[in-house]
């Protein structure tokens, strides 16, 4: 068994990307139309169809592939997954929409940026535009009074998507709320280059007006108390920007300025060996999104 019900009408599916327990879900509201919340990386497309199936499902009963972003581990599937769903539909950012499309442009910035990641996500494959809804804002009708709330919420990415589901309330943020480690109850930043500090305290305020009961991580499931946890991921964005525009302005190393990082950040000093010894994580938390500061840190000084 890869998929739980965890809420009414709701369902985490577990992809076990590379093999990997606890990195990458999706989800499926069980809705009249029904709905999958990302298609997870290209390779893990075989996993999301056989949740579909566990659940008796059929393929062509999938009404809606809600998409928070393009990045790989999140939409990177779409095309390969659409093969499958013969009358879904993909709810995407307008400034994600030409990737899906086009993946040739973002295949490549991804290898650059992921390295060694990137080929266990595997290549995207295209979408053709007439399965493509972009969106903004607004809210999607899932039937029998069903809702799909859709909230523009930037700074991960200039086109992150959250979504918010009407049977529980709850809100599935992509990676606008960092990255859920359910082993330890702890959340860590997501934000690699380039990354809008800015953008992302706003989405941050953003969802915490909707109140969500939970937030459903695409890394990696369901979390709680989810308006305090909006409230700390701020607390921590805010130290690590302060950290690395110290480091930007005194000149430090990449080094100095992850290890002042780690050593400030009490939440993620409480992880520290777990997210070093783990093979994708000291790549995308300990390099990537110290990087994403570090970046934004240099934009500023010169801004
Ligand atoms: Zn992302």
């Amino acid at each position: 068994m890869h998929t739980r019900e965890i809420g009414k009408n709701l369902f985490q599916i577990e992809l076990e990307t590379g093999g990997f327990k606890n990195l990458i879900c999706s989800y499926i509201i069980n809705s009249a139309k029904i709905t999958l919340v990302e298609s997870g990386p290209t390779s893990s497309v075989p996993k999301l169809l056989s949740g579909l199936k566990e659940l008796s499902i059929p393929f062509e009963s999938v009404e809606y592939l809600a998409i928070t972003h393009v990045h790989l581990d999140h939409g990177g599937g779409a095309g390969t997954l659409l093969k499958f769903l013969p009358n879904a539909t993909i709810l995407v950012h307008p400034r994600g929409m030409p990737h899906l499309i086009n993946p040739e442009k973002l295949w490549p910035s991804a290898q650059t940026v992921l390295g060694f990641v990137s080929e266990i996500f595997g290549k995207p494959e295209p979408v053709s535009k007439e399965r493509i809804i972009p969106i903004t804002a607004g809210t999607i009708d899932l039937g029998e009074g069903a809702k799909l709330k859709v909230i523009e919420t930037l700074g991960h990415a200039s086109h992150n998507l959250s979504y918010q589901e009407s049977f529980n309330r709850g809100v599935f943020p992509g990676d606008a709320a960092g990255t859920y480690l359910p082993e330890f109850d702890v959340v860590v930043p997501t934000t690699p280059p380039p990354f809008y500090l800015a953008a992302a305290l706003a989405s941050l305020d953003q969802l915490i007006g909707l109140q969500p009961t939970s937030l459903y991580y695409s890394h990696f499931g369901k979390a709680t108390n989810a308006v305090q946890r909006l409230r700390d991921y701020k607390v921590q964005l805010n130290l690590w920007a302060e950290i690395a525009e110290e480091g930007v302005r005194q000149n430090w190393s990449f080094e100095k300025i992850r290890d002042k990082i780690v050593a400030d950040d009490k939440v993620l000093a409480s992880v520290i060996g777990f997210v070093k010894h783990h093979r994708i994580y000291t790549k995308t938390v300990l390099e990537n999104c110290i990087n994403g500061f570090i970046e934004y840190a240099k934009q500023k000084q010169v801004s």
